[in-house]
């Protein structure tokens, strides 16, 4: 068990002079996607990202996974942060997996709902259960006070279940309230959606970092596919430039990291306290936006 004061995540967000940059992974489905997914971590370490996160039960990914490869990213000496949802657990197995991502060296985890399974319409509370992010934010602060750096999610375009834009900043403003350190948020394309969010989020008290969620686009078909599931917009100028590489992978890869340099740019220097990016296990196009943003 790490103790406090080696926690390397609180002041991640404080340190003077530069935002803080972290990157997300899932958890590979077979060998050689772990192995890939290695070398990608390894690659990015070398860059100077400062934390790493890992997905939980996202895309049909067995869960154990999370534990297996959050601890071998700890290993390579990422300060790591896990994902944790509510779905399908109850009280009892949620406090089994914090004291698993205890042991396995996590320094925070992101507390989330979850989305409903395949085939079911609406997310259910499973009996025994939470029916909320909060839930689970206030759990890990009881069964490990001060232990762990504690995100939650936000979302710039407004969460899809929620009927407007002043109960979904509400909702957060109560995550925070159980006790969250930091917000990061799902991907968006349109900086002014983070903007605004911000303003909201603001608005309704929130006053721990709101870190923005970066996504490098690799294709149209992907981008598509993503936004979809996230219901996030794809400005129609990213979506003509990608169309306009015709079926050329590579040329749509670039498009996807210019557009990721130019949002980056914009929200660095509107003052956002860092950059959180999806790299979808890769790390050819997080290389390359790193790379802009030092130049
Ligand atoms: C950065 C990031 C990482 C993610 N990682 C994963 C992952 O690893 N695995 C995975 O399965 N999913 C992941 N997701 C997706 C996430 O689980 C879904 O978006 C899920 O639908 C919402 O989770 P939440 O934690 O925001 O839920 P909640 O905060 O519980 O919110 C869900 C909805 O309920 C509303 N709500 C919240 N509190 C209350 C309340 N007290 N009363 C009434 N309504 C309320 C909210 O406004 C919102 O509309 C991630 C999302 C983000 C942004």
């Amino acid at each position: 068990m790490i103790g406090m004061s080696e926690n390397p995540l609180p002041g991640v967000f404080r340190r003077a002079g530069r935002p803080a940059v972290s990157v997300e992974f899932f958890p590979p489905k077979d060998p050689a996607g772990g192995e890939r997914m290695l070398e990608a971590a390894r690659v990015l370490k070398g860059l100077g990202v400062d934390f790493a996160s890992i997905t939980y039960g996202a895309g049909g990914t067995s869960r154990d996974t999370t534990l297996h490869y959050g601890a071998k990213l700890v290993a390579m000496g990422y300060p790591m942060v896990g994902h944790l949802t509510c779905v399908g657990h109850t009280r009892e197995e949620l406090s089994g997996l914090i004291a698993r991502y205890d042991d396995a060296g996590f320094s925070g985890i992101l507390a989330l709902r979850g989305d409903p399974p395949k085939g079911q319409a609406a997310f259910v509370r499973h009996e025994g259960g939470f029916g909320h992010a909060h839930e689970l934010v206030r759990l890990i602060r009881a069964e490990r006070p001060g232990r762990f750096s504690v995100a939650v999610a936000g979302f710039p375009e407004r969460h899809p279940d929620s009927p407007d834009d002043l109960s979904d900043v509400r909702h957060l403003a109560g995550k925070v309230a159980a006790g969250a350190d930091f917000v990061t948020t799902q991907l968006f394309l349109d900086n002014a959606d983070y903007f605004r969010f911000v303003a909201r989020a603001r608005a309704a008290g929130v006053r721990v970092p709101v870190v923005p969620g970066i996504l490098p686009v690799l294709s149209l078909k992907q981008a598509r596919s993503f936004c979809g599931f996230c219901k996030a917009r794809i400005p129609a100028a990213l979506e003509r430039e990608l169309a306009a590489c015709g079926e050329d992978e590579e040329a749509q890869r670039r498009v996807g990291v210019r557009w990721a340099v130019a949002q980056a740019r914009g929200l660095l220097a509107a003052g956002a306290p860092g950059l959180h990016v999806y790299v979808l296990n890769k790390s050819e196009s997080a290389q390359e936006l790193f790379a802009a943003l030092r130049a």
